[in-house]
């Protein structure tokens, strides 16, 4: 849990982070979150007065009218939990929920490498694959407030399992949590990937990211079949939207500009109409370590309607 104190010109005042320690039942975790808010905003040398409101960026799916958590799959006991009124009534402020990677893609818009831009797909590639899209100056959320969800284009028909229930998913081959499973089979027992890992049942695309910087020829394997996958996402964003940028997060972000980034840009080239290819700018996210902060503060902007363009 990462909480903060900041303003609409993104400063902030005061931030903490702690492990998210669910306790199974929720009413207890809520109220352990409204104590920390009150404790950071005295932090920050602040009342509650002073707060215009409170943004939460938490994963998904979220119920769009009653701001509900619908099923977190990290957060057991979670299940239709109405965070917006209970921290609400803890806090005796507004508060606004948005999906984590909706929340990110606002952050990076807003504070990170999005800035200037009008439209953009920001992808999370972390454990899962999340995304978040911004067209014409503001976020996407669709009918069902699913739009952005593009770890779930189907990638493959009848293709690899995916944790939504779906099969050949993006995200079955393009989430930490998805490779590390495939890792654990595929990685070669003497390889450099499960030396670094110590055991390839401990493999993760960080050992992988490591080994390909050597060098290591399954490593550069593996990195590039995701780099594939990777392709065809945002080929497909491309075409369907013609941003003017995607940003990629954590793997993509990590492994960097030799062994993601230029190879990605080049297929995604070959995919897609120059004239779309041409100027899309494909880079990595640079909020870092501070971006779940900006996630929370642009929750609670995008509630007060602030960061949408005119
Ligand atoms: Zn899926």
């Amino acid at each position: 849990v990462a909480l903060c104190v900041g303003d609409d010109g993104g400063r902030i005042l005061a931030a903490r982070r702690r492990p998210t320690e669910p306790s199974g039942d929720p009413v207890r975790d809520v109220a352990r979150l409204a104590e920390d808010a009150r404790a950071l905003v005295a932090e920050a040398g602040l009342t509650l007065d002073a707060i215009d409101g409170v943004g939460v960026s938490l994963p998904g799916p979220l119920d769009p009218k009653a701001q509900r958590v619908v099923n977190p799959p990290n957060l057991p006991g979670w299940r239709d939990v109405p965070v917006r009124e209970r921290l609400g009534e803890a806090i005796g402020r507004p508060v606004f929920l948005e999906n984590d990677a909706n929340a990110a893609a606002l952050a990076e818009w807003r504070f990170g490498a999005g800035r200037g831009f009008e439209s953009l797909v920001y992808l999370t590639l972390s454990t899962g694959l999340g995304g978040g899209i911004v067209h014409g100056g503001r976020l996407l959320r669709g009918r069902t407030w699913s739009a952005g969800e593009v770890g779930h284009l189907p990638l493959e028909w009848n293709g690899e399992p995916c944790a939504c229930g779906l099969r050949g998913c993006a995200e079955a081959y393009l989430g930490g949590r998805a490779w590390a499973r495939r890792l654990a089979h595929v990685t070669p027992r003497d390889s450099r990937v499960a030396a670094l890992a110590g055991g390839r049942d401990a493999a993760t695309p960080v050992h992988v990211v490591a080994a390909a910087r050597e060098g290591d020829a399954f490593a550069l394997a593996e990195l590039d079949r995701w780099n594939d996958h990777l392709a065809r996402v945002i080929a497909i964003l491309a075409m369907s939207l013609d941003p003017e940028a995607v940003i990629l997060g954590t793997i993509a972000a990590a492994a960097g500009e030799e062994l993601v980034l230029a190879p990605v840009r080049e297929r995604v080239r070959a995919h897609v109409w120059p004239r779309v290819a041409d100027g899309l700018a494909i880079v990595p996210a640079a909020l870092g370590e501070r971006q779940p902060y900006y996630a929370g503060l642009c929750a609670a902007l995008a509630g007060f309607g602030v960061l949408d363009e005119a």
